[in-house]
């Protein structure tokens, strides 16, 4: 039997913080105790955010860390190609179409709303799914005149195609257990960013399957999303992992590590003298 495959899937658009280190360490012990492999992999669609210099500080702090990882290192801005065939497949099932609507659009409408409109698992008021009703043509001739687009996916046809429960395994803090996964909260999710030929959702599926991960573990804050993910699974033919989301590290301040203003990065703990032991240590491993 091959052994499990594990990754750490960090995005350059920022420096690491004692969060990233939780998650890339306990990756690495899991890997280790269970014999398998632990793989790194830059997740860099967003051109926008990621930089260069990010991912260079990302490997030399994960490296004074003590960790080792497989190389290559897979970079998901090389593969476009491989997101494009993805996108093609679920495109001929007649699961995908273009949507005009900007982030600030839908807040709009939301807004218009006098709030009594859904939000998204992440509190995010949700796409409202107009545009799947209207005419393809005309929305066909706008993307022939060039005209900026996302590609969504048709979600209530996408669940219409499955006759039994979606699920997964998951390994968290509450011991293992089959979660019923849960889509449809998310509606017509992004396949294709107008920015980006991809969008996280479909690259971390499509990668996590041809990079033979088995195991993926990652924070709470993407436990949600794994509905997502199974749904493309099942769509795009893709084995099943088996999920493992861990709590998140909070900040004095009861903010999560990333989004506090107080979070330091471990560059910058490095620069006050702290050694990778004591982060270590720190942290429980
Ligand atoms: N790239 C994602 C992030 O930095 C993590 C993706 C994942 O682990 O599935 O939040």
């Amino acid at each position: 039997m091959s052994p499990p495959v594990f990754r750490f899937a960090p995005s350059p658009n920022g420096h690491l913080h004692l969060g990233h280190a939780y998650s890339a360490l306990l990756n690495e012990r899991m890997a280790r105790e269970t014999g398998g492999r632990f793989l790194l992999r830059i997740e860099d669609i967003d051109l926008g955010r990621c930089r260069p210099e990010y991912e260079i500080a990302i490997l030399e702090d994960l490296e004074w860390l003590g960790l080792e990882w497989e190389t290559p290192v897979r970079r998901q801005s090389e593969h476009f190609a491989s997101y494009a065939l993805a996108l093609q497949r679920l495109y001929s099932q007649g699961l995908v179409y273009p949507s005009f609507m900007s982030r600030k659009d839908i807040d709009a409408a939301f807004r218009s709303s006098g709030g009594v409109w859904p939000r998204d698992p992440h509190g995010a008021p949700a796409y409202p799914s107009l545009e799947r009703e209207m005419d393809p043509e005309a929305l066909a001739r706008r993307v022939e005149a060039g005209e900026d687009h996302a590609l969504r996916l048709d979600m209530a046809k996408a669940v219409m195609l499955f006759h039994h429960d979606l699920e997964w395994t998951e390994t968290g803090p509450d011991g293992q257990q089959r979660v019923i996964a849960d889509p449809e909260a998310w509606g017509d999710i992004i396949l294709a960013r107008k920015d980006a030929p991809t969008s996280y959702h479909l690259s971390v599926t499509i990668d996590d399957a041809l990079q033979d991960v088995t195991h993926i573990v990652r924070g709470t804050d993407l436990y949600r999303s794994t509905s997502i993910h199974r749904l493309l699974q099942q769509l795009l033919g893709l084995p099943e992992p088996v999920y493992h989301h861990h709590n998140l590290l909070t900040a004095p301040d009861g903010l999560k590590l990333a989004k506090s203003a107080g979070s330091p990065s471990l560059r910058s703990l490095r620069e006050q003298g702290v050694g990778p032991a004591d982060i270590r240590r720190q942290l429980g491993f």
